[in-house]
């Protein structure tokens, strides 16, 4: 595959997601690492996963760049599409592009775990970890490979606030109590990444979706509280702002592929979130001299 790299020379791309972390927890339970990261990044509070807004779905969008309706992963039974247009996974297009990926998941019950494996290998190669069922654990598995993998994607799940939610009620006291265990991993995280020293990786954080719409312990609906999500960039070669609207989680595979110079395959759904990037114009032309 042909390489045209942008101006902003990103080696890595480490990509989180929050499970169930609604925009509105950020401000309501003053989440400070996380508003930090925000407040140094280009983000929204606006975003819209993906429909069903359910994990299973949301996380097989992030790693084939389509809709649930298009690769088929609709219901917790994770059964990728085998009769529709083929697909380009994002691990495998990472991989033809020389780009390791990495995954660490929480541990899942053995049975989902076999399923959730068979998905992964029809992705191409991941280095998946199913390990720890909180952030700090899944952080902790990570950090050897965070340290090393200096290139391609690292990606991050989270359990804790979707945990939280589905027990007590989002929005409850022990949602935030999720909410604030997902903003300690975060700021650990940022630590570790460091990265006004590190202008090669890009941080990415979203949720796969929010919670308490229509039921105060599921997510499942298309209720604005169910599907909104933040999605914030961070780096050296972001530029802080807002994300021009609008911002969907399909956009986040398109963005990882575009700031490692990597072109997109046609199937891809969403855009490439440029505007997040120091000198990138709005009119589409990329000022190479600000970026470089
Ligand atoms: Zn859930």
């Amino acid at each position: 595959m042909q390489m045209s790299h942008t101006p902003y020379a990103i080696e890595r791309v480490v990509l989180v997601v929050l499970d169930g972390l609604r925009p509105d927890a950020i401000d309501r339970f003053a989440l400070p690492n996380i508003a930090a990261v925000l407040a140094a990044g280009a983000w929204t509070r606006t975003g819209r996963t993906v429909e069903p807004s359910i994990t299973v779905a949301a996380m097989a969008s992030l790693l084939t760049g389509v809709s649930p309706a298009r690769h088929g992963v609709r219901t917790e039974g994770f059964r990728l599409s085998r009769r529709r247009e083929p697909l380009d996974p994002l691990p495998l297009v990472l991989a033809e592009a020389g780009y390791p990926c990495s995954a660490f998941l929480s541990a899942l019950p053995a049975i989902h775990r076999v399923l959730v494996r068979r998905v992964l290998r029809r992705l191409g190669p991941v280095s998946a970890q199913f390990t720890g069922r909180c952030a700090e654990d899944i952080l902790a598995a990570a950090g050897g490979t965070l340290r090393a993998q200096r290139r391609g994607l690292v990606l991050l799940h989270w359990p804790d606030a979707d945990d939280a939610g589905h027990d007590h009620g989002w929005m409850s006291p022990r949602y935030a109590a999720g909410a604030r265990a997902l903003d300690g991993a975060v700021g650990e995280l940022t630590r570790q990444l460091d990265l006004a020293h590190d202008p090669t990786t890009l941080l990415v954080l979203t949720a796969d979706h929010g919670g308490g719409g229509h039921a105060e312990r599921g997510h499942e609906s298309d209720h604005p509280a169910d599907y909104t999500i933040p999605t914030i960039l961070a780096g050296a070669r972001i530029r802080p702002g807002p994300l021009l609207p609008p911002v969907s989680l399909l956009d986040i595979p398109a963005t990882v592929l575009w700031s490692l110079g990597v072109p997109l395959p046609e199937s891809y759904a969403g855009r490439p979130l440029r505007e997040a990037f120091a000198g990138f114009h709005a009119d589409g032309a990329a000022d190479a001299a600000a970026a470089a």
